[in-house]
């Protein structure tokens, strides 16, 4: 099968000049043939098929080297509408719709968790919920909507199931939980601090909403640029000892198995794949990093480290790969 990337580590070298492949007389590494269209570590370039051949590869391999997702397994897909749940949609959609033996097999349904009570413009939260669950269910995939504020509930209410019918009403919003959860979040003195509580929130809901619909196995959308971030940046705030439930392809938190099928790709192929498809990606409304936060200092310091040294992510995320938790709820490694 079609490997443009090996998983060895590759060498650190210094990668100078992105090959300009704009006048369209490059072809592609891979076949020689086609017109290169894409260009991935700075100067290797692909053509369309190959590339597209690659990345569904590394998508589908993901999933399929692991054994875990089996033959008519319910999976709880949560989506952001960001490019890497664009694109993870549009993957399971194709894998579903192959007729050969690549056939993806496994039941999903998706979740999107409205989180616009910590933006800036909370009233914009029913708009995106049509807009990313309007995408969803077009693939003819049912979607499922909550709201992070129903953390702060003593009572769990289920998700509610996206209709063309949708109207505010259907996702009742309570003052005192919107209040209570802002609040919350506002009680942490630093940006990372609020940053890190945002993203155990969300998770701790999507658990929730995935026991409230009967789910044992959920999507999350992380992939290998996220995740090299999140390595790095969760060392750096003291959450090294449960990188391995953050990082690894599976992981079971309060009994519930999380699966990370976007893990081996990059954001920039993601963009790739968005531009190639046209597919829709929304930056829905949440909480937004204002200033300097661990995280923001790590991803811009990973990020331009990958600009001159493509290997950057690749060896960063690997080594996340080899970390392995001696509690076993955190992190049951496949
Ligand atoms: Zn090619």
């Amino acid at each position: 099968m079609c490997s443009v990337d090996p998983d060895e580590l590759t060498e650190m070298t210094r990668a100078t000049g992105q090959l300009d492949i704009s006048c369209g007389d490059v072809m592609c590494r891979k076949c020689g043939t086609g017109t290169a269209e894409v260009v991935l570590r700075v100067k290797d370039a692909y053509c369309r098929e190959c590339f597209l051949a690659y990345f569904v590869h590394k998508f589908r391999s993901t999933i399929g080297k692991s054994k875990q997702i089996r033959h008519g397994d319910k999976v709880l897909v949560a989506t952001s509408g960001g490019p890497s749940s664009a694109a993870m949609l549009h993957l399971i959609r194709q894998g579903l719709n192959e007729t050969s033996h690549k056939q993806l097999r496994f039941e999903p349904a998706f979740l999107y968790v409205d989180e616009s009570c910590l933006s800036e413009n909370p009233s914009s939260g029913h708009e995106y919920i049509k807009k990313v669950c309007g995408e969803v269910t077009s693939l003819n995939f049912d979607c499922y909507v909550t709201s992070i504020e129903q953390i702060m509930s003593t009572q769990v209410m289920s998700p509610v199931l996206f209709t063309k019918e949708w109207n505010e009403e259907h996702l009742p919003k309570t003052k005192s939980l919107e209040e209570g959860t802002r609040d919350l979040l506002m009680a942490c003195k630093s940006l990372s601090a609020k940053e890190d509580l945002a993203e155990q929130l969300r998770q701790d809901l999507i658990l929730q909403a995935a026991k409230a619909l009967g789910y044992q196995k959920v999507f999350l959308g992380d992939n290998a640029t996220s995740l090299s971030i999140a390595i790095l940046g969760n060392v750096a705030i003291g959450r090294g000892s449960q990188l391995p439930g953050r990082v690894h392809f599976k992981s079971v938190h309060q009994g519930i198995e999380i699966y990370r099928p976007m893990r081996e790709i990059l954001q920039n192929e993601i963009q790739y794949y968005v531009q190639i498809h046209n597919l829709s990606a929304e930056q829905t409304p949440g909480f937004q990093t204002k200033g300097s936060s661990i995280t923001s200092c790590t991803e811009d310091f990973v990020k331009t480290l990958q600009m001159d040294f493509p290997a950057t992510i690749p060896t960063i995320f690997r080594t996340g790969d080899k970390l392995v938790s001696s509690s076993s709820e955190q992190s049951r490694r496949t």
